[in-house]
């Protein structure tokens, strides 16, 4: 399915808003599920280009979700860089001056299979003021990945995610990268809610671990703003190569089965109990 498509399917559900446009304009919808109140998950998948299974992934578990606490799900934040990596360069509106650039950034190839960033060529998952530009892998120059961006928060799909986070007072967020089976929690000396970031884990027989080297990103931005839970999953096996094959969705689908109910669960104690607000 064209990603295109999927946009028009997820736009086709209920409770569907948007949170922003990426840089060539496009709306980034957002899916609100369950009844309205405090706390709440939010979602966020395809941060990362080649990373787009987890977007049509995220439309399948949104539909088996009939709980009442309320979730958001941004299936797919970066939509110009994962239509750029999964369907080329002729899939999207640019000017002659842009296909260059675009080009230029990825040594002249028209193979963009492996690009992770925004079409501007800069990474969304460092581009976040948490540490900004202290990562280990962080680069300064416009590039297919790791580019932070001339400042923090310079990308609309960054501002996009921000205006989402603030809108709602979440308990929990949770971005989609894919792959290796992991689930990252805590942010620099932060690693509370082991105890909730674990039981994430089970659910989907993934391991946790914390991310000493990352900064600027999505989950790194919430945990150090708001002192809560900020999750990384890494879906997937490592043995597959990127981008995820898409004929894995079904299977994908199986193994995160219930993940967003197991979210709401983690949400509701770290709100009534543990959070000191
Ligand atoms: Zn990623």
């Amino acid at each position: 399915m064209h990603i295109n498509k999927l946009l028009d399917k997820i736009c086709s559900l209920n409770n569907v808003s948007v949170v922003g446009r990426t840089t060539l304009g496009t709306p980034i919808p957002m899916v609100s599920l369950g009844n309205k109140k405090d706390g709440g998950v939010l979602i966020v998948g395809a941060v990362h280009a080649r990373e787009y299974i987890t977007a049509y992934l995220l439309y399948e578990l949104i539909q088996e979700y009939d709980g009442d606490y309320p979730v958001d799900v941004i299936p797919i934040l970066n939509i110009d860089g994962a239509i750029l990596s999964k369907e080329g360069l002729n899939e999207l509106p640019l000017k002659v001056r842009e296909r260059t650039t675009v080009l230029r950034l990825n040594d002249g190839s028209t193979d963009f299979s492996l690009w992770k960033a925004n079409i501007r060529g800069v990474d969304i998952n460092v581009n976040f003021p948490a540490d900004w530009g202290k990562g280990k892998y962080n680069i300064t120059h416009p590039a297919p990945a790791n580019y932070i961006g001339p400042c923090p928060f310079s990308e609309w799909e960054t501002v996009a995610v921000m205006d989402a986070i603030n809108a709602r007072d979440y308990a929990l967020v949770i971005a989609y990268h894919s792959k290796g089976e992991e689930v990252y929690y805590g942010f620099g000396d932060n690693k509370y809610y082991k105890k909730e970031a674990q039981m994430l884990a089970n659910h989907l027989g993934y391991k946790l671990k914390r991310t000493p080297h990352s900064t600027g990103g999505l989950k790194d931005y919430f945990t150090l703003t708001t002192g809560r839970l900020g999750l990384t999953v890494e879906v997937g096996k490592d043995s597959f190569l990127h981008p995820y094959p898409l004929t894995e969705l079904q299977s994908l689908k199986k193994q995160h089965s219930g993940v967003i109910a197991q979210a709401t669960e983690i949400a509701d104690i770290l709100w009534t109990q543990k959070y000191v607000l």
